[in-house]
């Protein structure tokens, strides 16, 4: 894993966090974009070099969804970026972690992602990421 890619916030109202964050960090989203597969509307926040990722539920059954009814608003997920996502999914299988994606999917933000399986983690979720290189 190289370093982390980004940080993912799970909000109940992404207009209202766009808003608070944008206060924050002096600076608006420079992206939204719509995740069919995950059900989520997400958006990116640039501070210095890191990134954040703002998560809305767009159903009541997103993963997005049941994380907020479970613990409420706050860190989703830590995002780490691998130049070769498959190999690292064979690596962590192989070292006996969970994964809740076997196979890498397309993410947001132009990326093929899989997560892990937080059980496996000590609770935190983990985002493999790498830019898909058109
Ligand atoms: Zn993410």
């Amino acid at each position: 894993m190289k370093k982390i890619e980004h940080i993912g916030i799970a909000v109940k109202d992404l207009e209202t966090s766009n808003e608070l964050f944008a206060s924050l960090f002096g600076k608006k989203h420079y992206k939204i974009e719509a995740v069919e597969s995950e059900g989520v509307m997400t958006s990116f926040f640039k501070a210095g070099p890191n990134k954040i990722e703002l998560l809305q539920a767009t159903n009541d059954d997103s993963p997005i969804a049941k994380f907020i009814e479970k613990k409420g608003e706050g860190i989703h997920h830590i995002a780490f970026a691998v130049s070769n996502i498959e190999k690292e999914i064979k690596r962590l299988k192989s070292e006996g972690f969970r994964m809740i994606h076997d196979q890498p999917k397309k993410g947001a933000d132009n990326k093929l992602i899989a997560f892990l399986h937080p059980k496996a983690t000590n609770g935190v979720l983990i985002e493999l990421c790498q830019e898909i290189k058109d």
